[in-house]
């Protein structure tokens, strides 16, 4: 029995018995063994088990994916296997992605990545040591970022409504700078920081890390915008897709969603708890019970420290600063994420489905940015949003952090503009708003009445 991983032979003439295998161009490979020694820690590499497009993984989140085809190589597992958790084929694509050596992504990886590692010569370091992820500094901020967030929180539970602005503005930002960051395994060159990081910020950001992990960093990043496999798309309360569910009530959905948007944390967490019962969007390789128990143990410590203690001890105005700090943390994370993919022109996947696509420009169209560009605007919302105004960047690069998604976003936009697919982006967060709140009137005028 191969249980952890082990190849062990069940019998002398049976099957190679393995409890979970990576599924990459087609071969299977048990990297079991190889995971201890990944760069970017065990976990960033669990997320792949069982997909059946595993390559999808190794061409995002390394700058050359042919060093990683040569370093697994000798993982690779062939002849009569049998597999406890087979390869999970629902997770296929309806669109042929490509990663083709002269196609656009892999020509436009090689040139951002000198570019990072150029600048980083200019600096005095050898460009082949470039830390891609979080540095020293950007660990210690979000570090004292916690701490802030965690002594506001104890003065919330204390009756101050200040603190509980200081709570929801902290809390937006720590979901969208340290949560999904680390959730990418992008925050720390130490896997381990990055996953204590994770953990400490799902905490307070109220969701729970297995299920962020597989909704987000597997589904929705490999199949961005794709009916049914991409999760972060809050269906049945909107839809955006002509092949979705459509019902009556979708066609005010541009009017009544906004009620929604700014409690969206609060949804969030509480139906995290349900999906984490019901084991719904397991991804690849399901859930283990340990991770079932950090699920748990996450939802309901935020919801100890979030609903029940400032209830508890201040009564109706605990619930009065309960709502503060929904409504601010639904705001400043909510409206940074609602306008990354829900803009016009990013909705491709029904005219790419059973096309050869090259995986990274499918991404690039499929994706919208806003406030791109120089000066003290674009920095800070590059610094408030962990980068997500650079949607673009994050979807092409998801393990690099975004303290160098400014240096790569220009090497993409110019790409971009050579494909004849110039990126969508809006120059303010607010003409961001208006344009989703369009597509979403867009939508439900073009679909909803055809039902
Ligand atoms: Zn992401």
């Amino acid at each position: 029995m191969g249980a952890g991983g082990k190849q062990t032979q069940a019998a002398p003439a049976g099957p190679q018995v393995i409890e979970q295998a990576w599924q990459i161009n087609g071969k299977l490979y048990d990297l079991e063994k190889f995971s201890h020694m990944h760069p970017g820690g065990k976990r960033a590499i669990e997320n792949a088990a069982c997909h059946p497009n595993g390559e999808y993984f190794v061409e995002s989140y390394h700058p050359d994916a042919d060093v990683v085809y040569d370093q697994i190589e000798k993982y690779e597992v062939s002849g009569d296997v049998k597999l406890v958790k087979p390869i999970a084929d629902e997770f296929k694509s309806q669109i042929d992605y490509t990663f083709e050596k002269d196609g656009w992504y892999r020509k436009m990886k090689k040139v951002a990545i000198q570019a990072v590692r150029g600048k980083a010569k200019n600096r005095n370091q050898k460009p082949k040591k470039t830390n891609l992820r979080g540095d020293d500094i950007y660990v210690a901020v979000d570090i004292l970022h916690l701490c802030v967030l965690a002594m506001c929180t104890l003065l919330l539970w204390a009756g101050s409504w200040k603190a509980a602005i200081a709570v929801g503005v902290l809390r937006g930002a720590c979901i969208m700078r340290i949560a999904h960051v680390a959730s990418h395994s992008s925050l720390s060159v130490n896997p381990d920081l990055n996953m204590a990081l994770y953990y400490a910020s799902m905490i307070f950001a109220g969701t729970a890390p297995e299920i962020w992990s597989r909704k987000h960093v597997v589904r929705h990043h490999v199949n961005t915008n794709e009916d049914v496999l991409d999760e972060d798309r809050m269906e049945p309360i909107k839809c955006i897709f002509k092949g979705a569910d459509w019902f009556d009530y979708h066609k005010n959905q541009h009017i009544y969603v906004w009620p929604f948007y700014v409690h969206v944390v609060m949804a969030w967490s509480f139906s995290d708890l349900i999906l984490n019962a019901s084991r719904a969007t397991a991804g690849c390789a399901g859930y283990k019970p340990m991770q079932i128990a950090a699920n748990y143990a996450t939802l309901l410590t935020h919801m100890l420290i979030t609903y029940v203690m400032p209830i508890y001890l201040c009564g109706w105005w605990g619930v009065f600063l309960v709502e503060i700090n929904t409504l601010l943390t639904s705001t400043v994370f909510g409206f940074e994420f609602i306008v990354n993919h829900e803009i016009e022109g990013c909705d491709i996947y029904e005219e790419s489905k059973g096309k050869k696509v090259d995986w990274g420009l499918y991404q690039a169209i499929s994706s919208a940015d806003f406030h791109p560009g120089e000066g003290a605007g674009a920095w800070f919302f590059n610094q408030l949003t962990g980068g997500l105004n650079l949607q673009i960047c994050h979807h092409l690069f998801p393990g690099i952090h975004y303290r160098h998604y400014p240096e790569l976003n220009k090497v993409i936009y110019e790409h971009m503009e050579k494909a004849g697919h110039p990126a969508t982006r809006s120059d303010t967060v607010v003409s961001a708003v208006t344009n989703h709140y369009q597509f979403l009137k867009n939508c439900s005028e073009k679909y909803c009445k055809q039902e």
